[in-house]
């Protein structure tokens, strides 16, 4: 089941098979006077006591105070991660919304009690477990991988203690969690559960656990100074790397850090890079270290943020995570864009798209917040100060159950037992249309019947962690008997881009994707990338930089590879617990008719190529919306194609509406999977679902008949 637990707009983790260096005895006491130094510490009895007495507290506290790492120790060291009767060890969980923080944390909590990550401390992320059953005592983990452990295990019962940490960040799988202990605490009396928020939200935590009580470190705050830009910018990357030279030049007396708010991995690069640009027009500027700082930054590189250095300053350039997940010491300047991405429920597209958006004043606050931890700061917020007056700025930042697509939810809430949706105990209640929406979706996908059970299907889907769509093609593909290549293909969606492309070297780079181009198909290119490499890593006998220059040699990310690897692994297991056949095809129309399959309703149908040479879809869903071929695509180069239908894997929102991993289908398959979406014959069998939602039925017959006239027309004009 896909719950997502890759945070906003936050990539795919990777990389942290680094192993923990040992510790010097010098850096040991270091980091225990550093621990003693926190605000967290001083109160730390008191904390405790709370926590006894009450079987649910809410602890608050700035952000840098010590809730991530010393809550989880505390409860430890005072032996509540024990089973009162008798004296068994359990474990001490602790959630957060994202990955890469629940791995940075637990490494460095590994680190303050002096030993290897995946022992005593460790972290579980989706397709990555590093813990050991029998060792673990403190575990942090996404609350997506908490969520999933809830359905093998209704009372958790191998936890004394959940720790929900940054719940103020309001998570669908945070909600949901919360929800479902609210039930929990009444069936684990022996529970613990604490929830840690920023100020935002705290009350309402309190009231939705009866009255719980708040427990806050007092934490000292200084001053920060708030600078509003004169007028609006256009560019938001320019102007950050305006205001960071500003502030480099003008005050390089002090050596005040620096901390920008940007929205991803791409306004991230090119901001290092420019002002890397700029520096280096300087005539001797003074040193200033740039750190960039994303999730899907190899973890050597991320590790770098907390690097101290006295005589020079160091810019970080980040996501949202840095605005409460991470903490950096010393910050004195923070750079506010005022932009973040959040992931959106696009109902016009029917699906969740990644989103640009403005903050809400409580982010813009909280942000600022980062400059005064350590001593008087400054914030230069890039934006008017009118933006944060007029409607453009929410208060509060919307919770991310009142957003996205539920569907995954909603598969998990049905399989959980959750009868009616309506009757869960929502801390805010999503709006009724996405949960119709995502009712429909569910129904429409055959995961659930026309009464709104699980169909058996939808059992099997639940089985993995991932995406609905990417689940059933699992499913469908043991009917196709092609579940080897399907799983594959699956793995290979699902890490970050194989592909390195490289600026300076774009024509190379491309030529080398070009040799591995299956026509008609990126789905079969990217099973054909992988079997060559496995064929190549079997070849030279597993030897690393044999296959690493192979990689480099054919333009692909090795790591991206390892990993799609150990996905792939991960996934056969789970098909083999549940006894599913795993068979092998070399039929690519087979394959492609299984891609069909799952994927009908992310459908187009190629229109014309315009003025530029490009192709131009239309969105079989609502037949309004352009489309076209991300770049990168296969089919891209093809100036014949046999059918101009394809089905896509996920829609890119940049300049243009791009589709990503684009197969072409015969229409006919579109017709035969997708009936529910090209079929009126039963449209008045009014059911629970379908009642509820507006969808446009179009007349099977007439469909199909125009399907076929123009598929012949098609096949007439590419002759
Ligand atoms: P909170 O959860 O209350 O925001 P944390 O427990 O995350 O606070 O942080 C407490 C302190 O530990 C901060 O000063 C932070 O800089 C430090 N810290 C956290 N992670 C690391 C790390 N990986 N390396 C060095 N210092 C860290
Ligand atoms: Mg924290």
């Amino acid at each position: 089941l896909g719950v997502d637990d890759e945070g906003e707009g936050e990539g795919e983790g990777k990389d942290s098979a680094t192993k923990a260096e040992p510790l010097t005895a010098d850096r040991y006491t270091q980091i225990q006077l550093q621990r003693k130094s926190l605000p967290a510490f001083t109160v730390k009895q008191e904390l405790i006591r709370t926590i006894r007495e009450n079987q649910v507290t809410i602890v608050i506290g700035e952000t840098g105070s010590g809730k991530t790492t010393q809550l989880a120790q505390f409860l430890y060291e005072e032996g509540l991660g024990f089973n009162k009767g008798n004296g068994n060890k359990k474990i001490i969980g602790c959630t957060q919304p994202r990955r890469m923080a629940a791995m940075s944390v637990a490494k460095r909590v590994s680190e303050e009690m002096n030993c290897e990550i995946g022992q005593e401390v460790g972290f579980s992320i989706r397709f990555e477990d590093r813990t050991d059953p029998n060792k673990t005592s403190i575990k942090y983990m996404t609350d997506g991988i908490l969520l999933r452990e809830i359905l093998a295990d209704p009372l958790l019962s191998t936890y004394s203690c959940i720790i929900m940490d940054e719940a103020h960040e309001r998570t669908l799988s945070t909600d949901i969690l919360l929800g479902l202990f609210r039930q929990l605490i009444k069936k684990r009396r022996d529970l613990k559960v604490i929830v840690t928020s920023a100020t935002m939200n705290a009350d309402k935590f309190t009231r939705f656990f009866g009255d719980a009580p708040q427990f806050t470190i007092p934490g000292r705050t200084f001053p920060v100074d708030i600078m509003y830009s004169k007028s609006s910018n256009s560019d938001h990357v320019e102007a950050a790397v305006k205001q960071i030279l500003t502030v480099h030049l003008q005050s390089s007396t002090d050596s005040g850090d620096i901390l920008v708010f940007m929205t991803g991995q791409d306004d991230i690069e090119t901001t290092c890079e420019l002002l890397q640009e700029k520096l280096d027009l300087l005539d001797n500027p003074p040193p200033l270290d740039i750190l960039p700082i994303y999730s899907t930054l190899p973890q050597d590189l991320q590790k770098k943020i907390f690097n101290k250095s006295d005589s020079k300053r160091k810019v970080v350039v980040a996501t949202n995570i840095a605005e409460t997940s991470l903490t950096v010491d010393g910050i004195k300047y923070v750079i506010d864009t005022g932009l973040i991405k959040l992931k959106v429920y696009n109902p016009k597209l029917g699906m969740d798209t990644l989103q640009v958006v403005p903050v809400s004043l409580a982010n813009a606050n909280q942000r600022s917040g980062r400059a005064g931890r350590t001593g008087p700061g400054i914030t230069y917020r890039l934006y008017t100060e009118n933006a944060t007056e007029d409607s453009r700025m929410y208060k509060q930042p919307i919770p991310e159950i009142q957003r996205t697509n539920l569907s995954n939810i909603m598969l998990l809430l049905k399989s959980l037992g959750v009868q009616d949706i309506n009757s869960f105990p929502f801390l805010d209640s999503p709006p009724k249309d996405l949960l119709n929406c995502s009712l429909y979706d569910l129904w429409s996908i055959n995961a659930l019947d026309n009464f709104g059970e699980l169909t058996p299907l939808g059992k099997q889907m639940i089985e993995f962690p991932i995406e609905p769509t990417l689940a059933k093609l699992i499913v469908q593909s043991l009917e196709f008997k092609c579940s080897e290549e399907i799983v594959t293909i699956v793995s290979m969606l699902t890490v970050p881009n194989v592909f390195y492309r490289s600026k300076e070297r774009k024509r190379e780079s491309d030529m080398a994707r070009e040799k591995f181009i299956i026509n008609e198909s990126d789905h079969l290119t990217l099973l054909n990338i992988y079997n060559q490499w496995e064929t190549n890593l079997k070849k030279v006998k597993n030897n690393f930089s044999s296959i690493n220059s192979w990689c480099t040699k054919n333009f692909l990310q090795l790591k991206s590879l390892l990993r799609a690897k150990d996905i792939k692994n991960q996934l056969l297991l789970i098909m083999k617990k549940n006894r599913m056949p795993i068979t092998r095809s070399n039929d690519d129309t087979i394959i492609r008719k299984c891609l069909c399959s799952s994927f009908y309703q992310q459908s187009a149908k190629l229109t014309k190529v315009n003025v530029n040479g490009q192709l131009e879809f239309i969105n079989l869903r609502h037949n309004y919306m352009k489309m076209y071929l991300h770049p990168t695509s296969s089919l891209i180069l093809n100036s014949s194609l046999s059918t101009p239908y394809v089905i896509f894997h996920e829609l890119v929102l940049t300049s243009k509406e791009y589709m990503n991993f684009v197969t072409t289908v015969d229409p006919l398959w579109l017709l035969e999977f997708g009936y529910k979406f090209f079929d009126i014959s039963d449209v008045k069998t009014k059911t629970k679902i379908r009642n509820e939602v507006d969808f446009k039925y179009i007349d099977k017959e007439s469909v199909k008949q125009s399907l076929e006239s123009d598929l012949e027309m098609f096949q007439k004009q590419q002759k």
